[in-house]
């Protein structure tokens, strides 16, 4: 691969990996080794090869973990006033904001996303900081109108130990939306990043600390699902999971914080529906069905993967899409090609078959339909963008997620029908719509089952707005206040006077 005149890109490009990786979990303010010393590997999807080993935690590490973390609960932490925390938030986000280049390779080294789409998530994780800095000192109860005889108010507690099951597709924004809030609040944190993304979790914990965070408050296991997941959400002393991925693990997750009443957050799967009514800014449609279907190659929860257009513009609109999708260029998200890898063989296989059974179904593939290789290296985990038509709202590709760079497209012939097909899922997390009319788009908004609907701009908004899914797509809200009032326990408190 050519030079690209980006040290640590070119480093990455010519040497394959990047030293001075973090090494070990992060306990108690330092990095340990694992306590068994077994180690596993990353892989760069870019090119289908390893780059790094790991600590591969288990049982024992999390211990470790979850006892450093309920000790500082009770330590300097406890002490320190709301606004003493937000400093430390803001002063991680300016670090954040210096360093950002460097978390920006390493993210997309890992996961495969783009270069700039790292850089943009880097953006948003400095923000989820600046944001949650500022809620710190304005966690506040109200008064409680009981008459001249009773005094009566709520306070907001920390909820205590909270474990941040991480996945990997957004790995560092995933774990800001979850720490920050969580730190805002005065709780403690152990976070657990996906074993196919673990290095920016690790990287964020030891810039907290340089920030002024108290040794214990965040401590970071790597590790399997199974070796080192499993664990931390079944462990008595944790008061609070976080857990984004996938439906079935989700409900593994939930299974097993019901042993000990454990509270929980699920931000699992999607099937986002995204209406095109034909009074829509056509470019503006054009350009958001791409973003949300093919940013991250398709690896988003909230991924508008089911595109529902009008019959009225159904022809025009869809010529369009593919002369620009079938433009696009493929290759290791290092070189900001139009469409990345996908972040692991096993997701590349699961996409393929999705689009394989419906293949054999009998749907029309629009374009696409393939797994690819990069040109430049012939290696490497990629699949065409693909665009297929849908058989009805039973049809697989409607109601399964496939977490991939791949469109289903349902046409309907009015506002009506859009709603049927939106809501046809057992799915229910973002919802779009373009359409100048905004009757239609408020009409959309009302009565589409989700927990976020955006309206002609797919993905609008940022940390300030609550995100978070209904029905299997989970429940609970991470970002915006609601984010941070999900780390707190209400205490209400009367006095007779
Ligand atoms: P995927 O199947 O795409 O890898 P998962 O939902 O299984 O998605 O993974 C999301 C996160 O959950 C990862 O950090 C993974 O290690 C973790 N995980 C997987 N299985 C478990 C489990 N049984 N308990 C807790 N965490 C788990």
């Amino acid at each position: 691969m050519n030079a690209h005149g980006d040290a640590l890109v070119d480093e990455v490009l010519s040497t394959g990996t990047l030293k001075d990786l973090p090494q070990g979990h992060f306990i108690g303010g330092r990095f340990v080794k694992a306590m068994s010393d077994n180690a596993m590997e990353s892989f760069d999807p870019g090119r289908g090869r390893a780059f790094a080993r790991f600590a591969a935690g288990d049982a024992a590490d999390v211990d470790a973990a979850v006892a450093s973390a309920k000790a500082a609960l009770n330590g300097p932490w406890r002490q320190m006033s709301p606004p003493e925390r937000g400093r430390i938030l803001q002063k991680a986000a300016a670090l954040l904001r210096e360093r950002a280049h460097r978390f920006a390779v390493v993210e997309s080294l890992d996961s495969g996303k783009r270069l700039v789409e790292a850089e943009g998530d880097l953006r948003g994780v400095s923000r989820a900081f600046e944001y949650y800095a500022g809620a710190a000192d304005k966690l506040q109860g109200d008064s409680l109108p009981l008459g001249r005889n009773y005094i009566g108010f709520t306070t907001e507690e920390p909820v205590g130990v909270t474990a941040q099951i991480i996945p990997w597709n957004y790995p560092l924004s995933t774990a800001a939306r979850g720490i920050a809030p969580a730190l805002a609040a005065g709780c403690t944190v152990v976070a657990k990043p996906a074993e196919q993304t673990p290095f920016t979790t690790l990287m964020l914990a030891e810039l907290l600390h340089e920030a002024g965070l108290p040794d214990g408050v965040l401590n970071v296991i790597t590790g399997t699902g199974a070796q080192a997941g499993a664990p931390l959400v079944a462990h008595p002393d944790v008061d609070h999971i976080t857990f984004t991925g996938s439906v079935a693990t989700g409900m593994q997750v939930m299974r097993s914080a019901a042993d000990h009443v454990t509270r929980l957050i699920l931000e699992l799967g999607g099937k986002s529906p995204l209406v095109v009514l034909a009074d829509c800014n056509i470019d503006a449609a054009l350009s958001g069905v791409v973003e949300a279907i093919y940013e991250n190659a398709g690896q988003i929860c909230s991924a508008g993967s089911r595109l529902i257009v009008e019959r009225g513009i159904a022809d025009e609109f869809l010529g369009r899409l593919l002369a620009r999708v079938e433009k696009f260029k493929i290759g290791h998200g290092l070189t900001n090609p139009d469409l990345g890898p996908i972040n692991s063989l096993r997701q590349l296989e699961a996409i393929d078959g999705h689009v394989q059974r419906a293949i054999a179904a009998g749907n029309h593939v629009h374009t696409g339909g393939a797994i690819a290789k990069s040109e430049a290296t012939g290696g490497g985990w990629f699949y065409q963008p693909t665009i297929i038509s849908a058989q009805g709202l039973s049809d697989p590709l409607v109601q399964e997620e496939i977490f991939g760079p791949v469109l289903t497209v349902q046409i309907v012939n009015d506002i009506d029908e859009a709603l049927i097909a939106a809501n046809a899922t057992s799915y229910a997390l973002v919802a779009g719509i373009y359409s100048t009319n905004i009757v239609s788009a408020l009409r959309f908004a009302r009565d589409v089952d989700a927990g976020q609907v955006y309206i002609n701009e797919f993905f609008a908004g940022g940390i300030e707005v609550p995100f978070g899914g209904n029905r299997k797509s989970g429940f609970g809200r991470e970002k915006g206040m609601a984010g941070v009032r999900g780390y707190c326990k209400l205490k209400s408190v009367v006095a007779r006077i």
